[in-house]
């Protein structure tokens, strides 16, 4: 029998789940709180683009549309560590060959949204979901220009309304529904580093630049049109903190003794600083993930997380590919299906976000830490002598298929391990020796 199929919000898992479930012949329709994207003009601090890895470009593949998707991504085989003086030194992630890719938020989402009408999916704009039935599957929208408000009926519910969503609010009103939020200290402005007069990138394209400093971190992914978009993660509170730099002078003397070569490269740099909005980060828990047979969360909804890993959009995009195969898998038992998908997605929600609550101290401090570099040199070596033993934490998250659970689970072994390797006296010394290989091995 054709499903139809409900899905909530418009943005990166529903347009893709769309995609999904249209293969599967089910009829799709969306709604979308906001306009539609396509007939707005981009507000600025507000056009991230993301990093895209492995999982995402599997579950892109996976409908078959990777060839759209490779047209709109710059490949970033490496970090460039922007140091106090300038100084900037090349961090491959993995292989030479192994990248991850900056892709423009709006585009991709513009993209598939075409994609999944193309493929037959009506899209409602400025509809937002108020409420749904925890009883049966029955939902309810408000038209935001209209006023109207309108209430439908469906096999399933399709939860992609994001961090806040709708969906998970009032599944929270069942009984022994789970749920925790956390922000943290630290929030996000967007800056934009424009491109040279011709058009080129005034610094290295092919990578994700990154200025660590403690307390403050700077970031920037290439964009096509030669523009980098930065985003400065910086407390909320404290010295030089989002609170204090309240005046052009303090953002100048800010910006030029903690990102000077940084505040060269951008000559309207308070301009944007002050325009621009400052946004919060936090981590979303929630479970389970459905209600019954006929409602799921995907995404942001089930497992908001803060960005520095880069993998809130690659988790949506594997938990659109984990649905669809369970949906086929238990296609004439829904609840079963959905009961599954919570059972087995849970775990990794909570894997990614560990992982990137972690990964923000690996970026901020870590990254200009001598010990930790050689540290990475060292698992790299032992990685390519003896694959079938060790991946690096970074490879499993960013260039497999691995489970975030289980590489969390492994990722602390690693670092158990790798803090006796690091112990050894003289280790900067003879870290290349064949004893060190051994002994890794030994306690591996
Ligand atoms: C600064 C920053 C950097 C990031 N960088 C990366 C990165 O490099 N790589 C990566 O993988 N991830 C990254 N992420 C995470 C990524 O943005 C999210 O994980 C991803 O957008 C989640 O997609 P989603 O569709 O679940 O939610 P969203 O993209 O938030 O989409 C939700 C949609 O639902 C709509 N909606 C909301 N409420 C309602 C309602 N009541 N009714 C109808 N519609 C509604 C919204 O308007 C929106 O269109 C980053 C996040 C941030 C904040």
């Amino acid at each position: 029998m054709k499903k139809d199929i409900v899905i909530v919000g418009a943005g990166l898992a529903g347009s893709l789940c769309a995609l999904y479930m249209l293969k599967r012949g089910y009829s799709v329709v969306i709604y979308e709180r906001r306009s539609d994207m396509r007939d707005t003009v981009v507000i600025a601090g507000r056009s991230i683009n993301l990093a895209l890895s492995e999982r995402g470009w599997t579950a892109i593949r996976k409908v078959g549309i990777e060839h759209y998707v490779e047209k709109i991504a710059i490949p970033m085989p490496k970090r460039v560590m922007h140091d106090l003086e300038g100084n900037l030194t090349d961090q491959y992630y993995g292989n030479k060959d192994q990248a991850i890719y900056s892709v423009p938020r709006g585009e991709l989402n513009i993209l598939l949204m075409n994609l999944a009408e193309e493929g037959g999916a009506k899209i409602f704009f400025n509809y937002q979901c108020t409420d749904v039935s925890t009883s049966t599957s029955s939902l309810f929208f408000n038209n935001t220009i209209t006023k109207k408000k309108i209430e439908l009926n469906c096999d399933l519910i399709v939860g992609a309304d994001g961090a806040f969503s709708a969906i998970r609010n009032k599944m929270m009103k069942q009984d022994r529904f789970q749920y925790s939020q956390h922000y943290i200290e630290h929030g996000y402005k967007e800056l934009l580093i424009p491109a040279n007069a011709d058009g080129t990138h005034k610094i290295e394209k092919n990578a994700l630049h990154i200025w660590p400093r403690g307390n403050f971190m700077l970031i920037a992914l290439p964009n096509l049109n030669g523009s980098y978009t930065c985003t400065l993660f910086s407390p909320f509170e404290g010295k030089d903190s989002f609170a204090e730099l309240t005046k052009s002078s303090d953002v100048l003397r800010f910006f030029n003794t903690v990102f000077k070569d940084f505040a060269s490269l951008v000559p309207d740099l308070v301009d944007q600083f002050f325009n621009n909005p400052t946004s919060s980060l936090g981590v979303f828990k929630c479970f389970p993930w459905h209600i019954k047979d006929y409602c799921v969360l995907i995404g942001d909804s089930a497992h908001a997380t803060v960005p520095f890993y880069g993998q809130g959009m690659n988790a949506s995009f594997e938990d659109c590919r984990v649905l669809d195969e369970l949906i086929g898998e238990y296609e004439n038992d829904m609840f079963e299906g959905l009961s599954e998908y919570s059972k087995i997605r849970k775990p990794n929600g909570d894997g990614v976000q560990d992982l990137s609550l972690h990964n923000f101290i690996v970026m901020r401090d870590k990254t200009a830490d001598p010990n930790f570099l050689l540290q990475k040199k060292i698992e790299q070596k032992f990685a390519q002598a003896y694959p079938e033993k060790w991946i690096p934490l970074y490879s499993m998250v960013s260039f497999s298929n691995i489970s975030y659970s289980d590489a969390w689970k492994i990722g602390m072994k690693q670092e158990k391990l790798m803090s006796q390797i690091m112990s050894i006296p003289n280790i900067s010394e003879i870290w290349k020796n064949e004893e060190i290989m051994q002994k890794m091995l030994k306690l591996s």
